[in-house]
Parts: C-alpha cells; sequence; structure tokens
C-alpha cells in the first residue's frame, strides 16, 4: 500500500534532460498524478498554427488562448475535444510552441489551468518554471539537468529516426530552445532556490528516481 501523504513535486530543466521520463517514473512509483506543462504549450502552439497567427502578435494569442479548451485525458491532450497528443510533437510545433512560450500573454493563460491540476496534490509537475512561479510552495522541486550533447543523444535515440532528424540537427534546436528558454523575461528557464539539482549526464533514469526518492523520504515525517 501506498502511504506517501500527497506531496506537489515539481520537476524544472531544459530541454531533453529526460523530464518526462523521470517525471512518469516517480509519479508511477508513488501513485500520484503527472502533468507535462510543456504539453499545454505545445498544444497552444498547435491552435496559434491552425488559426494562422504569428508566433508575435499578442492580440491573436490573446484570442487563441481564450477560446482554448485544453485537457488531459489519462495522459493525452485533447483540445476542444480533439486529440492532439501526437500532432504536437513535429519539430515545427516544437520550435512554435519555445516561441509562443515566451509571451507573457500566454503564461499567464495557462496559469489558472496548471494551479487547478496541482491544487489536490499528489502531483508530479514538470516544465521549466514549475518551482519559481506556478508552484513556489511546492513540497519538493528539483531541477534536472545534463549536457547538451548528452541531451541531444537521448533525443536522437528517443525519436530521431523517426523524426527523420540528424543528431546535429537536433542538437541545434536544443540549443536555440535553451537560448529561448534561458534568456526570456517571463518565467525563464532556471533552477528555484530551494530546488534539488540532479546532472544526469553519467546516470541514467532509474538512478535519477533513485535520488529523488531519497528526497521525498527525507521530507515525510
Ligand atoms: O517540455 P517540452 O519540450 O514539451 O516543452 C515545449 C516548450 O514549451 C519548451 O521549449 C518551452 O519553451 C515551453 N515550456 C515553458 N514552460 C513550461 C513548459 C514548457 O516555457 N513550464
Amino acid at each position: 500500500m501506498n502511504t506517501t501523504p500527497p506531496l506537489l513535486i515539481t520537476i524544472d530543466g531544459p530541454a531533453g534532460a529526460g523530464k518526462t521520463t523521470v517525471s512518469k517514473m516517480l509519479a508511477r512509483e508513488l501513485g500520484y498524478r503527472y502533468l507535462d506543462t510543456g504539453a499545454l504549450y505545445r498544444g497552444v502552439a498547435y491552435e496559434v498554427r491552425a488559426a494562422g497567427i504569428a508566433a508575435d502578435d499578442d492580440a491573436g494569442l490573446e484570442r487563441v488562448c481564450r477560446s482554448l479548451k485544453l485537457e488531459f485525458q489519462d495522459n493525452r491532450l485533447t483540445s476542444n475535444g480533439a486529440d492532439i497528443s501526437q500532432l504536437i510533437r513535429t519539430p515545427e510545433i516544437t520550435m512554435l510552441a519555445s516561441a509562443v512560450s515566451a509571451r507573457p500573454v500566454v503564461r499567464q493563460a495557462l496559469l489558472d489551468l496548471q494551479r487547478d491540476i496541482g491544487r489536490a496534490k499528489a502531483l508530479v509537475a514538470e516544465g521549466r518554471d514549475m518551482g519559481t512561479v506556478v508552484f513556489p510552495d511546492a513540497d519538493l522541486k528539483f531541477f534536472l539537468d545534463a549536457s547538451v550533447r548528452q541531451r541531444a543523444r537521448r533525443r536522437y535515440e528517443q525519436y530521431g529516426a523517426a523524426g527523420q532528424q540528424t543528431l546535429e540537427r537536433i542538437e541545434q534546436e536544443i540549443r536555440q530552445r535553451d537560448a529561448n528558454d534561458s534568456s526570456r523575461d517571463v518565467a525563464p528557464l532556471k533552477p528555484a532556490d530551494d530546488a534539488v539539482i540532479i546532472d544526469s549526464t553519467a546516470i541514467d533514469a532509474e538512478q535519477v528516481v533513485a535520488k529523488m526518492m531519497a528526497q521525498v523520504a527525507a521530507i515525510i515525517p
């Protein structure tokens, strides 16, 4: 029986650090829900593209966000009822998500939705600003990092062949997204002051989760 109290755990970090794999494993181990906030930004990007709106057209972005209804159903993402889980994983939507996520109007629109999902706790939330902005009072915050080369290699092994992208192209895309995410004015990518930083360059997902579980055990009374 799972006796862990309902904690809110955040995992932030750059693209390809292994957040999704680790978050899902940790959530499963604890019997918690899992929140992929990157998917929400990708969902906005998908609808922005469908509406033919430019990534810097704030009035247009606001219109899209206002009419948007993003929901998770069994870890599938739906937008106004349609399953867009696969459609948001293309290289084009990836880069557009990176661009629209820098616009304050988009970040503001997604804030309440994320906090609503976190209200009941028993949640592992992954993203870029979980510990700094969305859930500053989280029970446990992690920042998962790894070298750019290693992150690109993992992405390549995960999607490379299917995505028809070279390792060099993926590394370039990751560097671009890191630069976008770290340099934006609102909610830039950075560890929260009270985050536990884990470098996964030389360790695998199981070892990362073991380190996280040790931190969970340390805060349980
Ligand atoms: O995590 P994922 O790669 O799916 O995120 C897609 C994009 O959404 C990221 O490149 C980042 O720009 C943005 N994002 C964000 N804040 C989050 C999660 C994702 O800005 N909390």
